[in-house]
């Protein structure tokens, strides 16, 4: 058992999975508060302000979206959410107002805990963005240069287009975070377009082509298809 002292609010009105969630974070040492409904869960988060919150979508009193925006007026707090919806619009939704994951029931504990653990250090890295040391982003072998606007990926210049340069600075100004394709395609062409998510996708191939992206090597993005993709914030 490892002795962490992060502080979980768990958001699920099913005893069966508040008691599952509850039992494997706390095997890991995790400090779990539980809530059953949306508007408990709003008193519990302004009392105990904790270091991260798994929200189920589908509660008795409200929708889990209610505390998701009331916590996102003036916090970063990592959120994921817990949901057996599995349509992708209840996801996207969710992610563009701000939750940085999800996870679908029926979920193995390994999955939880590693969505837990990439939540956290986004969590934390969201606090310094912007505060790269030296204008540079550095993962694994990935560097970025933000102010000569280059990439390299260990002494090699991967030759981008300004979009292509555009969408990788993005994704790692968020990294760890998955980006819906509407969030990504706002943030790179201001304005949603008809063809937006082909010619997302066009640039997103030629990037991963150009980054060397082989099966079984490390990925730097990630695409969940039908929802969007994320830089890989898994650091070794
Ligand atoms: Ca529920």
């Amino acid at each position: 058992m490892t002795n962490n002292k992060y502080k979980i609010l768990l958001v699920e009105d099913e005893g069966n999975i508040r008691t599952l969630v509850t039992t494997i974070l706390e095997a890991e040492g995790y400090q779990v508060i539980t809530a059953e409904t949306c508007l408990s869960a709003v008193t519990l988060y302004a009392s105990h302000l904790p270091d991260l919150i798994i929200l189920d979508l589908g509660l008795p009193d409200k929708d889990g979206i209610h505390l998701l925006k009331k916590v996102r007026e003036d916090s970063l707090t990592p959120i994921i959410i817990l949901s057996a919806r599995t349509e992708e619009r209840d996801k996207v939704e969710a992610l563009d107002m701000g939750a940085n994951d999800y996870i679908t029931k029926p979920f193995g504990s390994a999955e939880l805990l590693a969505r837990v653990r990439t939540a956290l250090r986004n969590g934390r890295h969201s606090a310094e963005v912007g505060k790269f040391p030296g204008g540079k982003f550095k993962l694994k072998d990935l560097v970025i240069d933000y102010d000569a606007r280059q990439v390299f990926i260990g002494n090699d210049e991967i030759k981008l287009t300004q979009t292509e340069y555009n969408i990788v600075a993005f994704l790692s100004e968020h990294c760890g975070k998955m980006m819906t394709y509407s969030a990504i395609i706002k943030a790179i062409w201001g304005y949603p377009d008809e063809g937006g998510i082909k010619k997302l996708q066009v640039n997103m191939a030629n990037i991963r082509r150009k980054f060397g992206a082989t099966p079984g090597k490390a990925s730097y993005i990630i695409n969940e298809l039908g929802v969007g993709y994320r830089m890989n914030g898994e650091r070794e």
